[in-house]
């Protein structure tokens, strides 16, 4: 390494991405690594995203148990919900966590600030005790955070970072949002026992999914009591105690139920522990007025750039702040490279680690590795959960003629148990090289069933070789190998 600077590597931001580049880029490449984090090692996924939210989906598939159980012969008597007790184990877990990821950075010689970190030119970085540290390759892993929308007292609302720091769980919760987020967290708290509410304010949830499968999560989560409101936002939005010489709305209002008026009334009396902000009143586009303990507003999320000197450097950023990068992550600058949710191309963990591998492979492997975003799988943690790979149906067709299989029934497990549950299984098909170009799957475990199929799509492997695979008896997915005629031809 040249003297003239203090590391190879600098990467700011310790979370899923960038702290798999520094270890790598230090322990298999003998790179000197220094990287610096302002809050918790372990970033967005593991502190405040994928790892808490999945034990909370957990926790809260729990309460279905008893009642089907009973089907089967089982006496299992429900209980209350212990938030208390999960929330604390839910933490050690995390620390856990995040003491792994600082000894795989140790044992690896990365160097750690725990410190903010901001660039001050194309090899220096400046560290929040105004030391300044030079690097022959910069790399930005800052992530994204939460956005509020633009609202009179929207800061009365919580965002998902401050889910998993609740001091109770609130009786009602309305959730503002229909991605990802809104749709697991409505189903995550419905499930915890808390009455959930859910504005989305376009025509149906889960934008950009396959329409079918993105109607039975709808649907499902309405079954199972989410009380869910499509062409429908958040207008207004106050605390009721700073209504009290204003219109109170009464449970005769239009959208108003009982149980929330019981929910702000409990919550004078004490018997609802106060949460961040004391029951708010809400009133949406259609007119209608509620109170709910705890907003939350899952309305997207924003590349962390703000305050960090890149476009006086000249790093592009693009409408939204995020960092503009080239297919090898590289950004304007051409010592400057960045990964992960900071640049929103596929806002995903795995895409985050497989971005700061090429990063390495590139700038450290003398291999140049472009990022491969094409056929990601992914899952919603909805209940049921949503898993795909490749194009929807609505895409496939815009793009030529396909046949579609599909089929929709109740399994075999819940059905026995007289649950109305349906699961969903979805094979988009081109008409024409009979390569499978899409799969949706909404069933119980379908994040895991869409990982092996995953595989298959990447692999371009046609409706004929699905059909040459035997199927596995009895199971739901099966049925992926089994669908003899298309359901629709387009
Ligand atoms: P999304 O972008 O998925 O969803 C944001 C939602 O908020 C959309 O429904 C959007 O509506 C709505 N919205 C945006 N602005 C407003 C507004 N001003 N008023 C009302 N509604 C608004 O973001 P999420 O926060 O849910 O998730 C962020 C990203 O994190 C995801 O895209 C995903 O990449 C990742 N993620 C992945 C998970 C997984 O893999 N299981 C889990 C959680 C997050 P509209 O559709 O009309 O734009």
């Amino acid at each position: 390494m040249a003297d003239k600077f203090d590391y190879d590597l600098f990467v700011i931001g310790g979370g899923s991405g960038g702290v798999r580049a520094a270890r790598v880029a230090a322990s298999e490449h003998g790179a000197k690594v220094a990287l610096a984090e302002e809050d918790r090692y372990g970033g967005t996924c593991v502190i405040r995203g994928c790892v808490p939210k999945k034990l909370m989906v957990f926790a809260s598939e729990y309460a279905r148990v008893p009642e089907e159980a009973a089907a089967y012969g089982w006496d299992f008597r429900p209980g209350p919900f212990d938030w208390h007790g999960f929330k604390g184990k839910l933490h050690g877990e995390l620390d856990r966590l995040e003491g792994i990821y600082r000894k795989l950075l140790d044992g690896a010689g990365v160097e750690m600030f725990d410190q903010r970190a901001v660039i001050k030119d194309a090899h220096t970085v400046e560290l929040s005790d105004g030391t300044t540290k030079r690097a022959k390759h910069i790399l930005i892993a800052t992530g994204g955070a939460p956005v509020r929308p633009d609202l009179p007292n929207a800061d009365l609302g919580i965002v998902s970072d401050d889910i998993f720091h609740l001091e109770q769980l609130p009786k009602s919760m309305l959730i503002i949002g229909g991605g990802y987020i809104a749709c697991e967290f409505a189903c995550i708290m419905n499930g915890l026992g808390v009455e959930v509410t859910q504005y989305y304010r376009g025509a149906q949830v889960l934008r950009g999914f396959d329409e079918e499968a993105r109607g039975l999560v709808a649907e499902s989560m309405r079954d199972s009591g989410i009380d869910l409101h499509v062409g429908s936002n958040i207008v207004e939005m106050t605390r009721v105690a700073d209504r009290k010489d204003g219109p109170q709305p009464t449970a005769s209002d239009a959208s108003m139920g009982a149980s929330t008026l019981d929910a702000s009334a409990a919550s004078d009396d004490g018997d609802v522990a106060p949460n961040r902000s004391g029951p708010i009143w809400v009133k949406s586009t259609n007119g209608g007025e509620k109170v709910f303990d705890t907003v939350l507003f899952a309305t997207g999320r924003n590349p962390s750039t703000k305050d960090m000197g890149l476009e006086d450097v000249g790093v592009k950023l693009g409408r939204r702040g995020e960092i503009v990068v080239n297919e090898y992550s590289q950004t304007d600058v051409p010592s400057i490279y960045a990964i992960g949710d900071v640049t929103d191309r596929v806002n995903l963990t795995p895409v985050a680690i497989r971005e700061g591998m090429a990063f390495v492979q590139t700038v450290f492997g003398g291999e140049p590795t472009p990022v491969d975003h094409e056929l990601i799988p992914s899952a919603i943690f909805t209940q049921p959960e949503m898993g795909t790979v490749g194009m929807s149906e609505e895409d496939a067709r815009d793009a030529e003629e396909v046949e579609i299989y599909c089929t929709s029934f109740k399994p075999m497990q819940t059905s026995f148990a007289g649950a109305s549950d349906r699961v969903l299984m979805k094979l988009v098909v081109s008409k024409e090289t009979r390569v499978v170009l899409g799969c949706h799957i909404v069933a119980p475990n379908a994040g895991e069933l869409i990982q092996m199929v995953g595989i298959a799509v990447k692999a371009g492997l046609t409706k004929e070789q699905f059909d040459a695979t035997c199927a596995v008896h009895p199971t739901m997915s099966e049925e992926l190998v089994t669908m003899r005629n298309p359901t629709r031809t387009t």
